[in-house]
């Protein structure tokens, strides 16, 4: 499967409000294309999610999958905290996104379109989310930690906003650094070491 360039902050397609997905063109040859070249790109970066507009199809399409091969690098520590764990490839159209209860929490958190680069970013813990999958059937998602960060994430990306709009901007960091700096240690620690 080829994979499709992605998209790099500062460029408009990034920025805009992104159109709902016609239903008419769900089950289409092209559509389904699409999903399973965002699938692949998503896999070669390697990345835990992807949202249309990051290669340049402005529609409110994402998928996402966390994989036990991105997870490897954590200490159990980091994936406790974090509530990481693997999960199989979901896709979403047309998501609609609620925040569940209202506990938040802090991370770092990176983006295929920053490269490069990470940032502390305050989420809500648990979110619930409606939408259509890629056959247009209605699908409900309520889950909390790791998998409701990156929901949030690219929810984020179809409505225009980027996590560097969210991140508390002193943590801001090339992910090098930051894995040296902060890789394996509590969140409270770096929340310390940052001022945060
Ligand atoms: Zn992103």
């Amino acid at each position: 499967m080829t994979t499709l360039p992605i998209v790099q902050t500062g460029a408009a397609v990034l920025r805009g409000h992104a159109q709902n997905v016609p239903p008419e063109k769900i089950a289409t040859p092209e559509f389904r294309e699409l999903v399973q070249k965002m699938i692949a790109t998503m896999r070669e970066a390697p990345g835990v999610g992807l949202a249309a507009p990051q290669v340049g199809v402005p529609w409110r399409l994402i998928v996402l999958e966390d994989r036990p091969e991105l997870i490897a690098n954590l200490n159990d520590l980091e994936k406790r905290e974090r509530e990481r764990e693997a999960f199989p490839v979901r896709v979403l159209v047309n998501p609609v996104l609620e925040p569940v209860g209202e506990e938040r929490v802090m991370f770092f958190e990176g983006c295929l379109s920053v490269k490069g680069y990470m940032g502390l970013v305050e989420r809500a813990r648990e979110v619930k989310v409606t939408g259509l999958d890629e056959h247009g059937a209605p699908q409900t998602w309520q889950v909390r930690g790791w998998p409701a960060r990156i929901l949030q994430h690219e929810v984020d990306h179809i409505d225009g906003t980027l996590y560097i709009d969210r991140m508390k901007t002193r943590s801001f960091t090339t992910q090098e650094q930051g894995k040296a700096l902060y890789g394996g240690k509590p969140i409270a620690e770096i929340r310390s070491l940052l001022g945060l």
